[in-house]
C-alpha cells in the first residue's frame, strides 16, 4: 500500500467518523427534547390525574410500560396496551 492510498483510507474513515459524530449530536438533541417534553408531562402538577397523564403520554408516541418507559414508541406496544387495558379497568 502506497502511502497515498493510506491517506486517502485514513481520510474516508475520519469522514465517516465525522458523520457519525453529527448523527449522534443529532440524536442528543433529540433525546434532550424528549426528556424536556416528558418531565413538563410528568411534572404538572395534577395529582390524582395520573392516568390520564400516562394515556396522554401514550397518545403523543410514547411508552409508557414499565420495560421501555418514556422511550419514544416506534409501533404499538403489546406491554404498552396491556397496561392501559389493565389501569383502565381498575379505574
Ligand atoms: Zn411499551
Amino acid at each position: 500500500m502506497t502511502l497515498y492510498q493510506d491517506v486517502q483510507q485514513w481520510r474516508a474513515r475520519l469522514a465517516e467518523l465525522l458523520e457519525q459524530g453529527e448523527e449522534l449530536a443529532e440524536r442528543i438533541d433529540r433525546l434532550e427534547q424528549q426528556n424536556v417534553t416528558l418531565q413538563q408531562k410528568l411534572l404538572q402538577p395534577d395529582p390524582g390525574n395520573g392516568f390520564e397523564a400516562l394515556t396522554g403520554l401514550y397518545d403523543d408516541g410514547f411508552h409508557i410500560c414499565p420495560p421501555y418507559f418514556g422511550q419514544e414508541m416506534e409501533e404499538d406496544c403489546l406491554f404498552c396496551l396491556n397496561f392501559l387495558l389493565h389501569k383502565g379497568k381498575k379505574e
